[in-house]
């Protein structure tokens, strides 16, 4: 018997390529907005390579040439929920499996493209993973929207909606997640006069000057970029007062904002011209002798377009220390509560070896466990979410929802 199929004899790269490259633009109902997956296949590429992997080669030039437009017009993202596209595909795969849904296994399924498409695709789908957060991942893009997002018909009076009752509980919980971290840690991102709302801060890890008859501190940047755009071109610009660098905002810039005061771990001191060489600045790091320093902060008027930003002020570096100060009362408080750190206290890889590890290069800066990688106000914000996403819990079960059910719902928020 013949079981040849079309894509061992032909198949469009090109068009699905092309296909494919457009679908990373787009992230509204997109499953890379769920949880980032370092190498998720493009969904255009993964549907069609199933298709064309299910279904027979072409008898002749014509039936070639018909299947092929429809591959092209398959992969398309827009087609992702035309129904008479997907009927024939599943009736096409169908029918070239003798009237059985055959059977897809994906064992490396990392981002879920591949087991989405062949269920898309009316397959019987079974999908493995070995790393936890993509089993995770696997969970909430393929088994629970299976499981408990069945849209339901909700009666009001004359008026029936359909409504999927897992979006509407993360969509619910979500907020009441939101709204109880905004309570306890708003006030540790406080807003300016105007309105604006900060979005971000800009930090540079700092180290001295080791000439040792200046001893200045020396912010470690790569560029100074904020923006870079044809109609906003905004930097930070370095001068030196007193002996101390400071910083300003420079529209327009009248020098190469690409070019930064640290490259491949060389510092240069801007006060004195010396310059650090890369091995001590390494070992500064481990020796705890690097600093860091708030540089400016990124704003947002909700009632304006895009960002603005401003250079730092004490205002701004005191709203971080009560942070830091928190920070260490909520840490002692959960740790009491949950009996483990609430921050990750897990080493980092070494970074050393022949494997994957080898592209690590954190140790070398003294970062040794994960809490390391971030700040104090980051460190806060996440345990926040955290015990907020296991409270949200608590309240479901309170509410009487299914454990199971609930489950599935804190997996999105988390
Ligand atoms: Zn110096």
């Amino acid at each position: 018997m013949n079981d040849k199929r079309f894509i061992e004899v032909s198949f469009p790269v090109k068009e699905v390529s092309e296909e494919s490259a457009r679908e990373k633009n787009i992230r509204h109902g997109h499953i890379s907005t769920l949880h980032i997956w370092w190498a998720r296949r493009p969904l255009a590429a993964s549907r069609a390579t199933s298709y064309a992997a299910l279904i027979p080669a072409p008898e002749n030039v014509e039936e070639w040439d018909k299947k092929r437009q429809f591959i092209i017009n398959l992969s398309k993202w827009e087609n992702s929920l035309n129904h008479s596209d997907i009927a024939k595909a599943k009736k096409d795969i169908l029918s070239a499996n003798g009237g059985r849904p055959p059977k897809v296994l994906d064992p490396f399924a990392g981002g879920g493209s591949i087991p989405l498409e062949a269920l898309r695709l009316g397959c019987e789908t079974y999908a493995g993973e070995y790393n936890p957060v993509a089993v995770l991942i696997l969970k909430c893009t393929l088994e629970y929207p299976q499981k408990y997002g069945k849209p339901k018909v909700e009666k009001e009076g004359w008026f029936e909606t359909k409504k999927n009752p897992l979006l509407e509980d993360v969509k619910r919980w979500g907020k009441w997640v939101l709204k109880e971290a905004k309570m306890e840690i708003g006030r540790f991102y406080p807003e300016d006069e105007d309105g604006s709302i900060p979005v971000g801060y800009i930090w540079a890890r700092t180290i001295p000057c080791q000439n040792p008859s200046c001893g200045a501190e020396i912010p470690l940047m790569r560029q100074f970029w904020l923006a870079k755009k044809n109609n906003k071109k905004i930097a930070l610009k370095l001068f030196v007062n007193n002996g101390k660098v400071v910083f300003e905002i420079a529209k327009n810039p009248d020098f190469d904002p690409a070019k930064g005061t640290v490259k491949g771990a060389i510092a240069k001191c801007l006060v004195c011209g010396s310059t650090v060489d890369a091995n001590t600045t390494r070992r500064l790091f481990q020796q705890g002798k690097s600093g860091q320093r708030m540089v400016a902060v990124v704003l947002h008027n909700p009632r304006k377009k895009g960002k603005t930003y401003r250079i730092a002020t004490d205002k701004d570096l005191e709203a971080y220390k009560e942070a830091e100060k928190y920070l260490e009362e909520k840490r002692a408080k959960l740790m009491d509560e949950w009996g483990i750190d609430p921050v990750p206290d897990e080493e980092t890889p070494e970074g050393k070896g022949k494997g994957a590890e080898r592209a690590f290069s954190v140790r070398n800066y003294g970062l040794n466990t994960y809490g390391d990688l971030f700040n104090s106000r980051q460190k806060l914000a996440l345990i926040t979410f955290t015990e907020k996403v296991r409270l949200s819990y608590q309240k479901m079960i309170e509410e009487d929802y299914d454990k199971e059910y609930a489950k599935a719902v804190v997996s999105y928020l988390g």
